[in-house]
């Protein structure tokens, strides 16, 4: 038998599944997409694509040429979208690959074209308001142009038009109204020209849980797939399932007196005789310092309080008088259905989001995998 690793990272792959049937099953109309950027948010990109694949999501999304590479070379061969890259990237092995690129402006699509071999897939991207990636404007109406030009020159084939929300996950936010028009008004103008590709795209998972007028050809899903509602007052936490449970195991316990400091500057002082866990894990694994005499773990079933300030390779909870052992299972968090924290609980401790929690993890984190194809 193997052994456990001392930092285990349990992806439950049926769960995954069921979350992108649950997406799908909002969106019964449009084409899915699983975005798998940044190691599929620190899940594991090759895994997770095959699980996506297998659970129905037609296309797979990611920010840059490499990751879509990578993709390509762990065999998988389905539509697959990248769209961040900076001047001199590997667009021609990307095209080779039979990956789709993203130009967002006229100097990237007339990079697109001089690198490619053969002639490219590419999809346009409108800044719609979020002021990131994207033409807007004139730029866009220049884009607009270019692209048709290269198309009826037959240097480029124009497979998609797409944008990005700001405020998804503020369903009343007047910014989603804004977007979702200026994007229409963005698809006219390329129909205009003469360009009506197939796939017109706009919704992040927030969109696809909360707003159909956003639905369109596809949606690109990332961390509802992965269980995580988008945002922690938006609902959903019945429809989706947390993929990720980090665990690992008290390394030592130990009794301490009333008085004694615990890990760097004694942040945090005992005000009575207790019990300590040393947990195998600090911020050289991605456990923020900012969970520092703030998060909770769960250990023998408890909810137990992180003390002190978290370390590069480990950290202590104080366990009181509850009977603990070294070995015992540590849950730093997981789905939440037998009282352990979620990553969003996690979230809340560091005043950041849940999306950060789950995609910063690495070091020495070992990922196993349940259920699925596994
Ligand atoms: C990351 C990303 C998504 C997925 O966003 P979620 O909020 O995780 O669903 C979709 N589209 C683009 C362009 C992205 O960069």
């Amino acid at each position: 038998m193997m052994p456990t690793p001392q930092i285990e990272a349990v992806i439950d792959l049926d769960a995954f599944g069921a979350n992108i049937a649950a997406l799908a099953a909002c969106a019964p109309s449009s084409a899915l997409m699983t975005v798998v950027k940044a190691d599929a948010y620190g899940h594991g990109r090759v895994r997770m694509a095959r699980a996506a694949r297998a659970a129905g999501s037609t296309w797979l999304g990611v920010a840059t040429i490499d990751e879509a590479l990578a993709l390509r070379q762990a065999g998988d061969s389905g539509p697959l979208l990248c769209w961040l890259a900076v001047p001199g990237a590997a667009y021609g092995a990307a095209v080779e690959a039979g990956i789709e690129l993203t130009a967002s402006s006229v100097e990237q699509l007339d990079e697109i074209v001089a690198a490619a071999g053969r002639r490219p897939r590419v999809q346009l991207k409108v800044d719609t308001g979020l002021s990131r990636n994207g033409a807007r404007g004139d730029e866009w109406t220049a884009l607009v142009a270019a692209a048709a030009s290269a198309q009826a020159a037959g240097r480029v084939e124009i497979t998609g038009v797409w944008s990005h929300l700001a405020c998804a996950d503020e369903p009343d936010h007047p910014a989603n109204d804004v977007q979702e028009s200026v994007f229409r008004a963005a698809v006219d103008e390329l129909a205009a020209a003469g360009l009506s590709p197939d796939l017109r795209h706009l919704a992040n998972s927030a969109a696809t849980l909360t707003r159909p007028s956003t639905h369109l050809d596809l949606v690109r899903v990332g961390i509802a797939a992965y269980g995580i509602p988008p945002a922690p007052d938006l609902g959903y936490e019945t429809t989706l399932t947390p993929v990720m449970t980090l665990r690992t195991r008290l390394a030592q316990v130990k009794r301490v007196p009333a008085g004694a400091g615990v890990s760097y500057g004694h942040q945090w002082v005992a005000d009575h005789e207790t019990t300590l866990g040393l947990v195998p894990m600090g911020y050289g694994d991605g456990i923020a310092v900012a969970a520092s005499n703030r998060a909770e773990l769960q250990v023998g079933g408890a909810r137990v309080p992180l003390v002190g300030r978290v370390c590069m390779d480990q950290l202590v909870v104080d366990l009181g008088d509850a009977p603990a052992g070294r070995g015992d299972l540590v849950t730093l968090f997981g789905p939440g259905h037998d009282g352990e924290p979620t990553a969003q609980d996690w979230a809340a401790a560091t005043d950041t989001i849940a999306y950060e929690v789950v995609t910063r993890l690495g070091g020495r984190t070992v990922r196993t995998y349940r259920g699925g194809e596994a």
